[in-house]
């Protein structure tokens, strides 16, 4: 296989004595300095993709529409402060994210608050910081938020989060929006319409609209059509039997990224263009006025930016040739969780031609702990560096202790010049 350049961040390039260097550093000087394994975000590629959404929304809706980044997927204040001044809003899922994102003082008016099961502090949090909107998932929620929202006088305003059933092809524990989900109220089956009349029963909540993310690693358009026209739909018949009027809408986020060149190519922004032409038919189709437009990619905003940093330990020959690295499935449960898959390259040896097929394994106790199962590379030797890339997603946020693994250091690349933003975890934090 050749060096799958094209999969690392947006500036990248093999130095003269065969090094990778991202945002114009040297990831082998990088190792030397930060030690391993370390991921580092370069910020430009986050910036341009968070600006393609924002222009694409800019240029295809014709009412008010926001990007909200889906803290989920990473979220640090490093990143909440080069967001921020972007104009995105923030898609949060709990309270330690909300108090990440308060701290950095991350704007609240921009701050929307899902979740399946917010607990009773988490929501008094989000009352005391006033964000803009919470997603409800269910009617507990209902009662819960409307009674906290009650006792101190204030009125929340609120989106109902539907099960739309729809069937987005993708893996079946990134589905969040067919039939049978844990997530929101489903529409088929009436709970969508209880959880409306629920909500106006309370006059400590405003109930705004409507949200359905149909899940994530979505590269086709046809699903959020459907989502779109099911949301529409439903408030259209909400309007008519309950005289509640859908002011804003999400149709969530789920935007398919590459993480190997074997992967089909997605251009998200233009699927996002897409969804944006889609909300403003089934406006006029159902005769709402159009309503202001959410939209939450995380993945596709910071996976290509990120890239994990790993140093080879040993090499072993037998039925397939195993090259263990001082990392694995504690900064990355994604494939051992749903058999994803990557590519990987030598930092240190970018341009030496590949000449074997290796499994890169973890090194934690675990038979499932292999990030890679085969990729070709230029024969590794302990020593070398393995950088694998669309690594800024869903795992640093995913990441645990198993082990206890000391959790890795995380550098920001910009303009030649690298940022320690979260310092390598110690043995005196695992106790
Ligand atoms: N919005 C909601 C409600 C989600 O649950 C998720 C992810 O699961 C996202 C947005 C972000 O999805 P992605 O990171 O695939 O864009």
């Amino acid at each position: 296989m050749t060096l799958p350049l094209e999969l690392f961040p947006d500036d990248k390039r093999v130095t003269p004595d065969g090094h990778l260097s991202v945002g114009g550093v040297d990831l082998v000087d990088l190792a030397e300095r930060f030690g391993t394994p370390l991921y580092l975000y370069d910020a430009a590629t986050i910036l341009a993709r968070a600006r393609a959404y924002r222009e694409a929304l800019g240029a295809s809706y014709p009412g008010r529409a926001t990007v909200c980044y889906a803290a989920k997927a990473y979220l640090a204040p490093w990143l909440l402060a080069l967001l921020a001044p972007e104009g995105l809003g923030l898609d949060i899922v709990s309270g330690g994210e909300l108090h990440v994102a308060a701290a950095a003082d991350f704007p609240r008016e921009r701050i929307y608050f899902h979740g399946n099961n917010k607990g009773e502090d988490e929501l008094r949090d989000a009352l005391d910081q006033k964000i803009a909107r919470i997603v409800i998932d269910n009617l507990d929620e209902v009662a819960l938020l409307g009674r906290l929202a009650a006792a101190r006088g204030s009125t929340q305003a609120v989106l109902l989060r539907l099960g739309p059933g729809v069937d987005a092809h993708t893996h079946a524990h990134l589905l969040t929006g067919a039939p049978d989900t844990k997530f929101g109220l489903d529409i088929q089956s009436g709970a969508a319409e209880e959880g409306v009349r629920a909500i106006q029963a309370q006059r400590s909540l405003e109930l705004r609209g409507f949200h359905a993310h149909i899940g994530s690693q979505i590269g086709e358009l046809e699903p959020y059509r459907a989502s779109v026209e099911r949301i529409f739909a439903f408030a259209a018949a909400m309007r008519e039997k309950t005289g509640v009027v859908m002011r804003e809408m999400s149709p969530g986020g789920g935007y398919a990224v590459r993480y190997t060149p074997d992967d089909p190519r997605v251009d998200a922004v233009a699927m996002v263009r897409d969804i944006a032409a889609a909300v403003a038919t089934a406006a006029k189709t159902h005769r709402f006025e159009l309503p202001e437009l959410t939209i939450e990619p995380g993945r596709s905003i910071v996976a290509r930016a990120g890239v994990a940093l790993y140093r080879v330990g040993s090499v072993k020959k037998g039925a397939r040739t195993y090259v263990a690295v001082d990392g694995g499935m504690a900064d990355n449960i994604r494939p051992t969780a749903y058999g994803a898959t990557y590519t990987a390259a030598l930092a240190n040896r970018a341009n030496d031609p590949a000449g074997a097929e290796v499994a890169i394994a973890g090194k934690y106790c675990e038979t499932g702990d292999v990030l890679i199962q085969r990729v070709g590379l230029p024969m590794p030797r302990a020593g070398d560096l393995i950088a694998i890339p669309v690594s800024g997603a869903y795992q640093l946020s995913m990441a645990s202790n198993y082990n206890l693994a000391p959790r890795p250091a995380v550098v920001v690349v910009a303009d030649g010049a690298a940022r320690l933003v979260t310092p390598r975890e110690t043995y005196a934090q695992l106790r």
